[in-house]
């Protein structure tokens, strides 16, 4: 059976691609749909719903979708839901490397480090029957940028037990322990039972 995965984002069609092994997923993208359903959730799970509703309503085939965030503790939780709009003005985005600088700067002086990733993953095969999970990913906030791998927050959050950032984690790695691999690999055992 074939998967649709609710992003426009190639980082995470790899990352999924991977936790999922043999299960093939589409994005829009592989067959020119467009598609940016608008996230007016409240929480990660909630987005994860929307754009599961929005990309079934256009394939009527089994989606995937994921919401994920970086929740900061010193900053009651944010980032989070607004992470990849992050540092946005006036409708213009900044890049990685410029988010990650402006979240150290606010957090420049801030003893308490304390942060984590979050992905709310569904499995959606139709409006009334859909399987749903959130997992997480602990680390502290980095005080500098850290590393080439992965994408997004990934170079400044730091794993104490590892001693490295997430981006210093090597594709494996990341996926082992990472809120979208635990995530998807739930959901990849729901998926071979039912
Ligand atoms: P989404 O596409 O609305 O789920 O946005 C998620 C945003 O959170 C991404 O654009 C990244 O900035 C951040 N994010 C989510 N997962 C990760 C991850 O695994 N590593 C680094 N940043 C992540």
């Amino acid at each position: 059976m074939n998967f649709w995965f609710a992003t426009n984002n190639e980082h995470k069609r790899k990352e999924l691609q991977a936790i999922l092994g043999g299960i093939l997923i589409h994005i829009p993208r592989d067959r020119g749909l467009s598609f940016d359903p608008e996230e007016t959730g409240t929480t990660f799970v909630e987005n994860a719903l929307i754009k599961a509703r929005a990309l079934y309503e256009l394939v009527k085939e089994p989606v995937i979708a994921d919401d994920s965030g970086l929740c900061v503790d010193a900053l009651g939780g944010r980032p989070g839901i607004h992470s990849a709009r992050y540092g946005e003005k006036e409708g213009k985005k900044l890049d990685s490397h410029e988010r990650n600088q402006l979240l150290l700067a606010e957090m420049a002086g801030i003893q308490d480090r304390r942060a984590h990733f979050v992905c709310a993953m569904v499995l959606y095969f139709g409006r009334d029957r859909f399987y749903l999970v959130q997992e997480t990913l602990e680390g502290e906030l980095a005080t500098e940028e850290r590393g080439n791998g992965g994408f997004g927050y990934d170079p400044i959050l730091y794993l104490p037990q590892y001693g490295k950032t997430v981006a210093e984690l090597s594709e494996e790695e990341k996926n082992r322990i990472s809120h979208r691999g635990k995530a998807g690999r739930i959901l990849r055992q729901i998926l071979e039972q039912v």
